[in-house]
């Protein structure tokens, strides 16, 4: 099915309210299957998750990471890195600054 705009803005939502039940899940593994659903929801509609929730999980091992407890992240030279402690894996995020030197 080709998807339509209407697909995808409710793909959106439905991502969106995933990954709030992801915040407030009991355990990590329920934290997990939400995320999960979420990115099968995404690429059932061949799109890229937002970059605010992509930055939420592992894509590795697909945990949903909450700060201190499943994830260490450290800032690198315009880089965010972020150290799995369910895979091992790191995942590194470029912080793309804002090119705006001069003010005119
Ligand atoms: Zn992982």
């Amino acid at each position: 099915m080709p998807s339509t705009d209407a697909a995808r803005k409710n793909a959106l939502e439905l991502i969106r309210d995933l990954f709030s039940q992801a915040a407030e899940a009991e355990s990590p593994a329920d934290a997990s299957r939400f995320v999960q659903k979420a990115r099968r929801a995404a690429q059932r509609q061949r799109m890229r998750l937002p970059k605010e929730y992509s930055k939420r999980f592992c894509r590795h091992c697909g945990a949903y990471w909450k700060q201190g407890s499943s994830v260490r992240v450290r800032l690198q030279k315009q880089k965010v890195v972020y150290y799995c402690l369910g895979c091992r894996h790191y995942t590194r995020h470029p912080y793309v600054r804002e090119k705006k030197g001069k003010p005119f």
